[in-house]
């Protein structure tokens, strides 16, 4: 019989930034299990990771007590995790000793060699107070703005995009609003895997009539749903869109009013599409002409048209033309700034949104204000009293580029994982191997951590408070429900205690003390009060008063960019940036699993995801199979020019011939040793969504 509950505890999914409200049932310190809300997001509907992904807060992997790395062992940046060799590698220690030994080096390396010798990456799985207090240590304590965190593998390009285009990186319309367009648009993107609640609003707006579109060279589970769905060459999003918007622009399908008082720059864009007539990209994106011109015409026409995308589309050397094209789209036939219209990045993990809005990206301070914007940095020089860099800091691939080259010498990671995550993950962790100094707080001993000269033990999601903001802009208090096991510590206080030593006399209390600071900084969440919070649970941001009611619906008058008006940025078809040929014929496209998540240091470590799916899997087309003689369930080598994993194969129709998909999450068969870090030159976004490589059994 289940035990009963002593406590019931009202907070937000861990996992990906649908953000569905949950309630954890907690006895004696336990989770015993956990019930969907009633919340703006989820109206009581959880995913299979919401539901049952909460037992990894429990695991016996949990760390428990500082470490520090044993004097002399070697960092070959090829660990496995075996719990057992943990004292082989690092020896406990007390609070005072770690924290001196990670935040006085750290220390020591800016002052003998200059701020630029540090960086940090925060954590889009901690909340917006962590994740503001991570960015303010950096820019103010090490006094430099290299900093960044996972939405730089995610949505960089998108978010290029949009703040280039319509002024901001944020979505124009929650995820329900499907249910009030009469089209929909999902490209590059499998909800079903990777939104799944959010997938379940698409598919009741297709129930009642929305005319679902679904553009992928992967066909995802919602494509069963579609009224169209369209299954591009991989690489080809540009030459498929363009030609969309040829169409639109020759059978005078533009909203010319819209177009005339709210934008700048058609006459730029309608010559580029010219030459993308949709008989002439037909061949280039296997899609015929005319599938194209009715999609065209669909979208313009009707009364409301959304458009959602994902990683498909934002993770290429391209990413950021792509997600210029889908803006284009909707600026062009005037989809935005209504409800059922707009446009939609689905944001990966729980607060990559917010991590983002709270300055953990290396080109903008809070609220998205430019660090080489003298006005704007004077703001926070006087809110933080001290002078900040001018000099926009570097990205996550550069930063690794950097370390290589000798230049940063010392890292303070907070709940990332790039030895898992990071494109050619080989280099990434001799890079890491290489520092100086590298401070990992974590709950568990992930892969990054492994290479660490300090440990920090930190908390789990159900052990703290904070705020959360979703894919909508909907920020949502998480509630502490249970305390971190042994001396694990709240993250907020672990870094102030970095902070401390670095020379900033922090001493903040409550986290609501760091978010009454954020809201005096950035003025989109002015209005909401950490009171309204306890009280709603969840706020839509712009808030700009006390009494806004929020904005889930944005840029109905005017697009907060120079003059109010949009911008259209046209862009030309550029190739991946390594193609197939007879040696990696290939292509492979990495994404997630139902399952799992990210890099699997939680969901690898609960015990019914764990169990659905416990082996590193990829994905691969019948026919493919057949021509490398391979039975399902056999062990196949997948190998690039940065690597090889071995892992079972798996029959699977949905990508093309001549493409295998596979997951990132399993550490035994790391399939980032083998990705590009080619980079988008806007977004600086890697390129995980192609690359060549060779399958043979075995
Ligand atoms: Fe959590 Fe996302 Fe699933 Fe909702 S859809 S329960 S937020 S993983």
């Amino acid at each position: 019989a289940l035990d009963i509950p002593d406590k019931k505890v009202d907070s937000v999914c861990p996992y990906c930034g649908v953000g569905c409200q949950l309630t954890y049932n907690v006895k004696d310190n336990k989770i015993l299990y956990v019930e969907g809300r009633d919340g703006p997001a989820n109206h009581g509907r959880l995913c299979v990771k919401g539901r049952y992904g909460f037992d990894y807060a429990h695991h016996p992997h949990r760390l428990t007590k500082p470490l520090i790395r044993r004097e002399g062992f070697p960092k070959t940046g090829d660990f496995t995790l075996d719990p057992s060799r943990v004292l082989d590698v690092f020896r406990e220690a007390s609070w005072e000793e770690a924290l001196e030994l990670a935040g006085g080096k750290l220390a020591q390396i800016r002052d003998q060699h200059g701020k630029h010798a540090l960086a940090g990456f925060g954590s889009a799985k901690g909340s917006n107070e962590e994740a503001y207090l991570f960015q303010k240590l950096v820019r103010t304590g090490f006094g430099s703005n290299n900093v960044d965190h996972c939405t730089r593998l995610c949505h960089a390009s998108s978010v290029a995009a949009l703040l280039e285009g319509i002024g901001s990186g944020a979505v124009s319309n929650p995820v329900m609003d499907v249910t009030r367009a009469e089209v929909v648009i999902v490209i590059g993107a499998n909800p079903t895997v990777n939104h799944p609640v959010a997938a379940t609003w698409m598919k009741n707006a297709v129930r009642a009539g929305t005319k679902l579109i679904v553009c992928d060279p992967r066909r995802s589970d919602l494509a069963r749903h579609a009224h169209r769905y369209l299954q591009f060459k991989p690489d080809t999003d540009v030459a498929l869109l363009n030609a969309m918007m040829h169409v639109i622009v020759t059978e005078r399908l533009v909203d010319r009013a819209f177009i005339d008082s709210r934008t700048i720059g058609i006459e730029e864009l309608e010559k580029n599409v010219e030459g993308y007539s949709p008989e002439a990209m037909a061949p280039v994106c296997g899609i015929d002409a005319e599938t194209i011109r009715y999609c065209a015409r669909l979208y313009a026409t009707s009364k409301a048209s959304m458009i959602l995308w994902g990683m498909g589309v934002s993770q290429h050397v391209h990413g950021t033309d792509n997600a210029r094209c889908l803006i284009a789209l909707a600026l062009m036939t005037g989809q935005i700034g209504r409800l059922g219209t707009g446009l939609h990045p689905l944001r990966g993990q729980n607060n990559v949104q917010g991590a983002s809005d709270a300055g953990l990206i290396p080109m903008m301070l809070p609220d998205y204000q430019r660090v080489d914007n003298p006005a704007a940095r004077a703001r926070f020089e006087q809110a933080w009293g001290t002078a900040l860099d001018p000099k926009p800091g570097l990205t996550v691939v550069e930063i690794m580029d950097a370390i290589t080259r000798g230049e940063i010498r010392g890292m303070y990671i907070m709940g990332e994982n790039p030895a898992m995550s990071d494109p050619d993950a080989n280099h990434a962790r001799a890079a890491l191997a290489a520092l100086d100094h590298l401070v990992v707080q974590d709950i568990f001993l992930t892969e990054t951590a492994y290479l660490a000269d300090v440990i920090l033990p930190a908390s789990a999601f159900p052990e703290k408070t904070g705020t959360f903001t979703n894919t909508d802009r909907l920020v949502q208090l998480g509630r502490q429900a249970i305390d971190p096991p042994g001396e694990a510590k709240q993250d907020l206080w672990i870094i102030q205690q970095i902070a401390r030593r670095l020379g900033l006399p922090w001493n903040y209390g409550h986290v609501s003390e760091v978010f009454d600071e954020m809201r005096r900084t950035m003025p989109s969440i002015g209005g909401i009060t950490w009171e309204r919070l306890e009280l709603d649970d969840a706020v839509t941001y712009p808030c700009l008063h006390e009494g806004d009611p929020g904005e889930p619906v944005v840029f109905a008058h005017d697009f907060p960019r120079e003059g109010g008006r949009a911008r259209f940025v046209p862009a030309d078809i550029i190739p991946a940036n390594e193609r197939p040929d007879a040696e990696y014929p290939m292509v492979l496209i990495t994404g997630r699993q139902l399952e799992h998540w990210h890099t699997g240091s939680m969901t690898r470590r609960t015990a019914v995801l764990d169990a659905i799916e416990p082996d590193p899997v990829a994905l691969v087309h019948p026919l493919d199979m057949a021509r490398l003689g391979v039975k399902p369930g056999e062990v196949i080598t997948i190998a690039s020019r940065r690597g090889q994993v071995a892992l079972y194969a798996r029959a699977d129709d949905s990508s093309p011939v001549g493409a295998v998909f596979a997951p990132f999450c399993y550490y035994e068969a790391a399939i980032n040793r083998l990705t590009n870090p080619a980079l988008d030159p806007f977004g600086k976004i890697p390129e995980f969504k192609y690359c060549a490589v060779r399958v043979t059994p075995g």
